[in-house]
């Protein structure tokens, strides 16, 4: 399979070829096109095998047609365990946007507040976070997830580790209903499974 048969926005092709990208990753040529479609998707793969990509690239094809709601808030919102990842996710997003027009905020534990209120205070495309810092956020009424259409999970299983289940499920709860909703996940089994049967709807199911 070809980028150019994922029919992706050309501005977001560009970007890929820029990067020295050849061919999609076999979970790039599965996930994209249920992405785009507008499934929600449960995907098993580890980290090295271009899911980052996976996810982002049709979260920017999605971006690029204008919402049809007014406001400020984040239209795609992506979950990390960690503050590494979220950066790494942020890159992501940077680089394979940077022929769009996107805004991407990075919210992080540790991090000052007054900075985090300036970001959240200017509009927003693509907001990563960590559940605990944006939950703070969330409950001083900071965010605005009106116009919320994709909830990405990346590691759901680390988050399910690290004890932020409960956070996960409180954000997601604060989304609109009609989300499309993505989950990455070493395993798809056990917790991770039942968490997926309450926050997504009927699900492509991905394991590569
Ligand atoms: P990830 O699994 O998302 O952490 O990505 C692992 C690495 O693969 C990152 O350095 C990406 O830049 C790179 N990568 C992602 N997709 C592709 C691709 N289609 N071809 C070559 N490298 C890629």
């Amino acid at each position: 399979m070809s980028f150019e048969s994922l029919n992706l926005n050309p501005s977001i092709l560009k970007a890929i070829i820029e990067s020295g990208y050849t061919e999609p990753t076999p979970i790039q040529s599965a996930a994209i096109p249920e992405v785009i479609a507008g499934h929600d998707l449960m995907a098993s793969a580890q980290t090295g095998t271009g899911k980052t990509a996976a996810f982002m690239l049709p979260a920017l094809h999605k971006l690029a047609t204008p919402s049809a709601v007014k406001s400020r808030g984040p239209r795609v919102l992506v979950l990390t365990p960690t503050r590494e990842l979220a950066n790494q996710v942020n890159e992501a997003a940077r680089k394979y946007g940077k022929n769009l027009r996107v805004n991407t905020v990075c919210i992080l534990g540790g991090m000052p507040y007054p900075l985090q209120n300036k970001l959240l205070s200017q509009p927003v495309d693509i907001l990563v976070a960590t559940p605990g810092r944006l939950i703070d956020h969330l409950e001083r009424g900071r965010i605005d997830f009106s116009r919320l259409e994709m909830l990405i999970l990346d590691e759901a299983d680390r988050m399910l580790d690290m004890g932020f289940i409960d956070d996960v499920e409180k954000i997601a709860a604060a989304t609109p209903a009609s989300r499309q909703t993505l989950l990455f996940s070493a395993t798809l089994e056990g917790v991770i499974g039942k968490l997926a049967a309450r926050l997504l709807k009927d699900p492509k199911r991905i394991q590569i």
